[in-house]
């Protein structure tokens, strides 16, 4: 016996009054955008609110296998092909929605950016797909429901950028600081990988203040937040730890990497040319500590914290515009300077 149901028309829907045709009418004005697989992967019900949702029409892909389409510019497995395949929890690259299964049978749930070729905007959807089986438990169809929760999303992510982004430089806040910290740290105890931390301090800002007045200020750190995340690594991290103090995060990076990055980024901000009468080479420059850690059980990151903070008062105690190592390598920062400056 053939348990594939017949391919249902929008327009060949039977009678409401006939076999089928109640249900079928209900699901054709559904206001949840749904869409039914056979067993084959092929659509049979393309419902009004799915056309609204993708723009796509019912005849373009009922009868065949293109209700990506609808949602991709190029071809992707969907929810309701993956419950097809039996496939669901792993992780897909460029195939699909990464999914999880939900409840008892082999239904899926996924979330993810579709591209809506037709209507031209990027939509986050949550779809929800489920097998459809006869008495013998056979699969005979899939169903996927979807749900524009586009809003919902852009609001979670400027909710996430309002909690962890600094508001007039963009980089990540001093909450997001001290949580990435603290995650590197325990990474680095993992891995036995040393971690580096570099404290940067605008020399002389309050003279700057005085002569651009607080606007000029805040455009001045900002040129500079652009300057010091240049310097950044994929996994570094820069963030506006106060005031005009950035710190920045240097995950399995020894002192010596640690103070280059340092040197670089003290060379590019004396290099923006920003005047500032009140520090020493009439331009906003910067002093900067860097400290490393083995992290170990019995240390913690606050350590690490105090040894580049006092690196950067040595720094400043120095005259400014410099960069400054724990005491016992300050050779190094010294023999480094040099070497930035050589290359
Ligand atoms: P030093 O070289 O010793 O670091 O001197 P300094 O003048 O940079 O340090 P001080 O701590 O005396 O002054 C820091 C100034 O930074 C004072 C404060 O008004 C200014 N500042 C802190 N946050 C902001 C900000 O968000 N915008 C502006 N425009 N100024 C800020
Ligand atoms: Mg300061
Ligand atoms: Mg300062």
């Amino acid at each position: 016996m053939n348990n594939t149901p017949k391919i249902q028309h929008v327009m060949e829907y039977p009678p409401a009054d006939q076999p089928h045709g109640f249900a079928l009418k209900m699901m054709e004005l559904l206001v949840i955008p749904t869409f039914v697989l056979d067993c084959h992967g092929k659509v049979l019900i393309w419902n009004r609110a799915c056309e609204r949702l993708t723009g796509v029409e019912p005849w373009e892909v009922l009868g065949t296998a293109d209700h990506w389409k609808g949602f991709y510019h190029e071809q992707r497995t969907t929810l309701a092909d993956l419950v097809i395949q039996g496939r669901g929890g792993e992780p897909s690259r460029s195939s699909g929605p990464t999914a999880r299964r939900v409840g008892p049978d082999a239904s899926l749930r996924a979330e993810n950016w579709c591209d809506m070729p037709r209507i031209g905007r990027r939509r986050y959807l949550a779809a929800d797909a489920s097998p459809i089986v006869d008495n013998e438990g056979k699969l005979m169809a899939v169903i996927e429901t979807l749900r524009d929760v586009t809003d919902e999303k852009c609001a979670q992510v400027a909710l996430e950028q309002l909690a962890t982004r600094d508001g007039l430089t963009g980089l990540a806040n001093r909450r997001c600081f001290d949580n990435t910290l603290h995650a590197e740290w325990q990474r680095a105890l993992r891995q036995q990988q040393p971690l580096s931390l570099l404290m940067v301090d605008v020399d002389n800002f309050k003279q700057y203040n005085d002569a651009y007045g607080h606007l000029g200020g805040d455009e001045c750190l900002q040129r500079i937040a652009t300057a010091v995340a240049s310097e950044m690594r994929t996994n570094d991290l820069v963030a506006r730890y106060g005031g005009e103090e950035f710190a920045v995060i240097l995950p399995n990076q020894a002192l010596k990497g640690a103070a280059i990055v340092a040197e670089r980024i003290r060379c590019r901000v004396e290099q923006l040319h920003l005047p500032n009468l009140g520090s020493a080479r009439h331009v906003v420059t910067v002093s900067i500590g860097a400290a490393t850690a083995l992290a170990a059980p019995d240390n913690d990151p606050s350590q690490l914290v105090a040894a580049a903070d006092s690196a950067l008062y040595r720094a400043k105690h120095m005259g400014r515009n410099r960069i400054s190592l724990p005491s016992a390598d300050s050779d190094l920062a010294a023999a480094i300077t040099e070497a930035v400056k050589r290359s």
